[in-house]
């Protein structure tokens, strides 16, 4: 061991140890040995300290009986029969003398934050047990690796140990059962089916009547994702949305989700537009909702891609109603609304101590015959934010009715344009001009209207440089 030795992979052998039963040498007591402590544990070793002092975590591990503290003072003798050793200790002769001892004893060692005197370094890890995930950059760069562990971390759903354990516990059966093809083609099925996702969210029952099927040679079972796609920036959308949408045979979409989003949906997923202009309901909803049901029916991964969220205005309600009345396996993933979406980039917060301490999400859109049926008197209030989705083009009946029922002709409104892309706009003004304000606007992007004093804050609190990304 020494500096000389070329950093990088190249220098290292990538094992995963079995520690279970098998003792360890710790030296060390503080916050850092705290941290090898519970990996160490966490792998079922038995972990003997060597500390003269103990930090209050690792106290509470001995106290509890999950290691033992054996001494102040480190031996050579020490390491008689230990599989490893770790020196956690800020004094780094202590340490280089550990390492020494284990080299001569030749049990591998490792020095936390010291390559040079380390035989084995600890990788950073993502844990789903029983996978796990190991990434080193060799010493070269830890903290690199430690970011690349994050990516990983916030991409693989938590649930993927359940699925893995659910996999291991039925493997015997698949391979006693399994009559025409390999295991691996079942398992290959049983992954791109709902069993999958069931297993993910830990319906295991589910995911074994999957599993039953499959073995018992029936076609595969299609399933719905019905997604949040959010308001329009790409980053908002949910890890379990992108991952839905990266896992789909088909997608049906509409006008409301941004070119962004659909730039992430998987490139060999076939795309059906299902339009919804408004006062132009290219697809018309039972259309929508029958063909959600056939494309499952063939066995396909079908993505319900929505603007905002399902159950905001989406009508994701009818459709999964229509899916459950024919059997078809579906989940529901939420997604930013636009109001949320619109608030946050607009810098107008929905509620606020002094100013809103409600807020009433409701749609503007007018009937056939041009009437706008709302509970004018609920929404005519101080102390609350009245948010108005599909609001544009009734805007002037909307601001007239508020006042007519009681709320002063300079009560603040705006109306988001585009909320979160890079070509958002925003209008401000009062239910009494903000009509006469985007009269010359020409607006043809999703809008929402929000009325309250809390659009006021805006003054104080506009941050996003929208157009920035775009420029
Ligand atoms: N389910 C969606 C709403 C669908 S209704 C959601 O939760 O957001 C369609 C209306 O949503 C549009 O008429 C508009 O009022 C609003 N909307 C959606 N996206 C928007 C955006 N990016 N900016 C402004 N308004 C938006």
């Amino acid at each position: 061991m020494n500096s000389d030795q070329p950093a990088g992979a190249a220098g290292y052998f990538p094992i995963f140890l079995r520690l279970h039963g098998e003792a360890v040498l710790l030296v060390g007591g503080g916050e850092v040995a705290a941290r090898k402590l519970d990996l160490l544990l966490r792998a079922g070793a038995r972990v003997q300290i060597v500390a003269r002092a103990l930090g209050a975590e690792v106290r509470a591990v001995v106290d509890a009986g999950r290691a033992e503290h054996i001494g102040a003072a480190f031996e050579p003798a020490l390491l008689q029969g230990r599989r490893l050793a770790i020196a956690a200790t800020d004094d780094h002769a202590l340490n280089a003398a550990v390492a020494a001892a284990a080299e001569r004893a030749g049990v591998p060692v490792n020095v936390v934050d010291d390559i040079a005197l380390s035989r084995f370094i600890v990788p950073a890890i993502v844990d789903r047990s029983p996978l796990q995930i190991a990434i080193s950059s060799g010493g070269a760069a830890p903290v690199l690796a430690r970011r690349l562990r994050e990516r990983v971390e916030s991409w693989l759903p938590q649930g993927y140990g359940r699925l893995a354990a659910f996999m291991h516990a039925r493997r015997a059966k698949v391979k006693s059962r399994e009559t025409g093809g390999l295991p691996r083609r079942i398992w290959e099925q049983f992954l791109d089916s709902p069993g999958a996702e069931a297993a993910l969210r830990g319906e295991d029952q589910a995911a074994e009547r999957v599993l039953d099927g499959l073995l018992a040679g029936e076609a595969m079972r299609g399933e719905v994702y019905l997604v949040g796609a959010g308001p329009g920036d790409p980053d908002l959308l949910t890890f379990r949305a992108l991952r839905l949408m990266q896992q789909c045979d088909v997608v049906l979409y509409d006008r409301l989700v941004s070119p962004g989003v659909m730039e992430l949906v998987r490139r060999d997923a076939e795309r059906i537009f299902v339009g919804k202009a408004r006062n132009q309901h290219t697809v018309p909803q039972e259309e929508i909702n029958a063909e959600l049901v056939r494309q499952a029916q063939r066995g396909r991964r079908v993505l319900r891609l929505k603007g905002g969220d399902p159950f905001i205005f989406g009508r994701g309600g009818e459709e999964i109603e229509t899916l459950m009345t024919h059997g078809v396996a579906f989940q529901v993933v939420p997604g930013v609304t636009a109001a949320a979406g619109c608030a946050a980039y607009a810098g107008i917060p929905l509620t606020h101590r002094d100013y809103a301490q409600a807020c009433i999400f409701v749609t503007g859109h007018a009937r056939k015959d041009g009437k706008l049926e709302l509970h004018w008197d609920q929404l005519a209030r101080r102390g609350q934010t009245v948010v108005f989705y599909m609001g544009l083009q009734t805007l002037p009946q909307i601001c007239a009715a508020l006042i007519e029922h009681g709320l002063p002709r300079d009560w603040p409104a705006a109306i988001v344009v585009d909320g979160t892309a890079p070509t958002q706009q925003v209008f401000t003004g009062t239910l009494d001009d903000l009509p006469a304000r985007i009269a010359g606007a020409d607006i043809r992007r999703p809008s929402l209207l929000m009325v309250g004093e809390v659009v006021k804050l805006r003054d104080k609190l506009d941050w996003f440089r929208a157009g920035a990304a775009a420029r």
